[in-house]
């Protein structure tokens, strides 16, 4: 089989808002950068509906126009975007050799792992029909548009806790369901759940399904597992905080990563355990995970691609 090698400065593997913003600061610095979008060319807003904690824009946007804004600056500005997915890795010496689609090689002097998460869903087919119509997965993000509203959240980990205790206060009643008869969060969490008068747990509890008028969702079908008693919620959102999984498994034995998969970044800084690789956005970052961080930390991953090979140019050259 004969392979096409090609040799770039900056190889960026990811396009949510990490990716893009580090393509932008690494095309400004003249780094030439190559990026590939993965399966999902976007990210995990391109399945968000209207995005409006982003800052900047005022009346707020879809999630799908924003990334393709983030995709149009960053190829105004030079970068090289192209489809396809990276299927391995080996960072065993300089430099970088990333294989994408299973055939193509390509030798990086940087990488940017930028390949996010993503949200764990409970595989109904009612949450799939009216995800983004009163299904989320982020409260912080689509909690605001059921102020005053009846909603439930599923999980029982530190996620599902912050975020019961967010809705909580916009929300009228937060019904929260653990399908256990105790939680995974940790007890000040717990003691926050438990100590916040308009949310009703209900434990030993799974859901059925998601009810709706085929446009959006007005009652959530739920079952005691010890009763099997079912009943039915009236409430117009639905919230899935069950973890999320890192897109990292590529780099699995080259990279450190915490036990759950999330890339250990050095402090105050985008670079890996690897020489020339540095990595942003939610593949690293669980405890944030917006789009405004990731787009940050995309950022920063790009200025210490651009003052690595700096400072390497100036040792090969002095
Ligand atoms: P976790 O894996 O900790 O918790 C997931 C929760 O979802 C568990 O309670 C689990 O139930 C439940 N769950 C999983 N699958 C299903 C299912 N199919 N149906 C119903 N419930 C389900 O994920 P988190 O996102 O909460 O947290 C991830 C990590 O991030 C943790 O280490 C956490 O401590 C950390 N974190 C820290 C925060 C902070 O310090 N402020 C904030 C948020 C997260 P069960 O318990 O029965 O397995």
């Amino acid at each position: 089989m004969s392979e096409e090698l090609e040799h770039v400065k900056c190889l960026i593997i990811g396009s949510g808002p990490a990716g893009y913003t580090a393509a932008i600061y690494a095309a400004r610095a003249d780094l030439k950068p190559v990026l590939y979008t993965g399966m999902l060319a976007g990210g995990q807003l391109t399945q968000t509906t209207e995005v409006e904690n982003y800052p900047g824009y005022p009346e707020g946007i879809l999630g799908p126009e924003m990334m393709q804004n983030f995709e149009k600056q960053a190829s105004r500005l030079g970068t090289d975007i192209r489809f396809g997915y990276v299927s391995s890795v080996d960072f065993a010496s300089l430099p970088h050799k990333v294989v994408v689609d299973e055939s193509k090689t390509i030798l990086a002097d940087t990488v940017i792992i930028s390949t996010g998460a993503s949200a764990k869903w409970l595989g109904l087919e009612s949450e799939q029909k009216y995800n983004g119509f009163g299904v989320s997965a982020c409260a912080v993000c689509d909690g605001f548009f059921f102020r005053g509203q009846d909603v439930v959240i599923v999980g029982a980990g530190d996620t599902a806790a912050e975020e019961a205790t967010y809705l909580a206060k916009l929300c009228r009643k937060v019904y929260m369901i653990v399908r256990r008869d105790e939680f995974r969060a940790s007890k000040a969490m717990v003691h926050r759940v438990l100590n916040t008068p308009n949310i009703e747990v209900l434990y030993n509890t799974e859901t059925k399904e998601i009810l709706g008028d085929g446009q959006t969702v007005n009652a959530v079908k739920v079952i005691n597992n010890q009763t099997n008693e079912e009943t039915n919620l009236d409430v117009t959102g639905f919230f899935v905080a069950i973890g999320h999984h890192p897109n990292t498994e590529i780099f699995r034995g080259w990279i450190n990563m915490d036990e759950t998969g999330y890339i250990i970044t050095k402090p105050d800084s985008s670079e890996t355990n690897i020489e020339g690789v540095f990595a942003c956005g939610d593949a690293q970052d669980h405890i944030y995970r917006q789009a405004i961080t990731a787009a940050g930390s995309g950022c920063m991953a790009a200025i210490d691609a651009e003052r690595y090979l700096a400072a390497k140019e100036h040792v090969v050259t002095a």
